[in-house]
């Protein structure tokens, strides 16, 4: 009987619950479902989440340096190779990374990401130096909360001093296709020294937090090459952004991609990588708007709360209610 209301693509994704995830050729034709079977899609994600994964992973970040990058991300305002208005600064005090902390561990969020532009950091610089003092403090006032990083790539000096403060995740994007980075992408770095810290990170053990953006003119192959490659990498967090065209960056007119793709691509990353944290990042409020729930029920066990880098977000206590109805389509709740 189900052989005949179920497509037969689905029916054979059915495996991953037995901890068989699909296979690269299963996930494009699985790209291709179209209407009702998406959300039989969707009901097969959601229930290798609930099978695999474990409590929600809620975080949120403080942009805590902002713009004047030295790349030219085509997605990113903070680009100085763009025209985007955005508020620039350089690093915060560490007064005011800590107060933000606070604010978040006083909001019951569980992980803080400290954030900052640029290329990365190669050597302990005053910069670099400062930020290490802003975790130092966080961890002594707030040893629950869990610090994270996104400073762009590391060398073994740098990620050494990471390490050495524990940190729990650390963030660095492959974004797309690795193997279409500077044509998606940026041109004033290469995908492969992204890898190279992804590689250091793990020599250090520090908890590797690398996704992708979804919209930026990307095919379906695209995103599930990426899915692929970051199961090949073994990564620990997949953080998934859906594009927010901004005025003044080269993909201010992109179309992005429609809701149907998109929640198709959460999906197919769940059932690529079962037992991974799969995080919703920007685009949640801004571009999903009525469908944001819809992609935490197609295989999302995470998001990030209380506003992105550049644009704005939703608040905390909104979400807490946001989550708790989102806890009725989980089994142990
Ligand atoms: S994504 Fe990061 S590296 Fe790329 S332009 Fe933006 S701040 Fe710079």
């Amino acid at each position: 009987m189900i052989d005949n209301i179920l497509n037969p693509f689905i029916h054979q994704a059915y495996s991953a619950l037995d901890g068989k995830p699909v296979s690269k050729a299963l996930a494009l034709d699985l790209s291709k479902l179209e209407g009702p079977d998406i959300l039989d899609l969707v009901s097969l994600a959601n229930k290798v989440r609930d099978k695999f994964c474990d409590d929600e992973h809620i975080c949120t970040i403080l942009n805590a340096k902002s713009g004047q990058c030295s790349e030219n991300c085509k997605f990113c305002a903070q680009s100085s190779h763009h025209e985007a208005k955005i508020d620039e600064y350089s690093l915060l005090d560490t007064e005011e990374i800590v107060a933000r902390a606070k604010f978040a561990a006083d909001n019951g969020v569980r992980s803080f990401g400290i954030v900052t532009s640029g290329l990365g950091f190669q050597k302990v610089n005053d910069v670099f130096q400062s930020i290490l003092d802003a975790i130092d403090a966080i961890q002594e006032q707030f040893p629950e909360l869990g610090i994270c990083a996104s400073l762009g790539m590391l060398s073994e000096e740098t990620a050494t001093e990471l390490a050495k403060r524990n940190i729990k995740h650390y963030n660095i994007n492959l974004q797309t296709n690795p193997e279409r980075y500077n044509e998606l992408i940026a041109t004033t770095h290469n995908v492969n020294d992204r890898i190279t810290t992804i590689e250091l990170l793990k020599q250090h053990s520090i908890g590797v937090c690398t996704g992708g953006i979804i919209g930026i003119g990307e095919t379906m192959e695209d995103r599930i090459s990426l899915a692929f490659a970051l199961k090949e990498l073994d990564v620990d967090v997949i953080p998934l952004n859906v594009l927010v065209p901004i005025e003044g960056t080269p993909l201010e007119k992109s179309n992005g991609a429609t809701i149907a793709e998109i929640t198709k691509t959460f999906a197919l990353f769940r059932l690529i990588n079962p037992t991974k944290v799969i995080k919703f990042a920007a685009g949640r409020e801004t571009i999903m708007k009525d469908f944001q729930g819809l992609l935490m029920l197609a295989g999302a066990n995470g998001y990030l709360t209380g506003g992105y880098l550049t644009t704005r977000g939703r608040n905390t206590a909104d979400d807490k209610v946001f989550q708790n109805q989102l806890n009725h389509f989980s089994s142990n709740k």
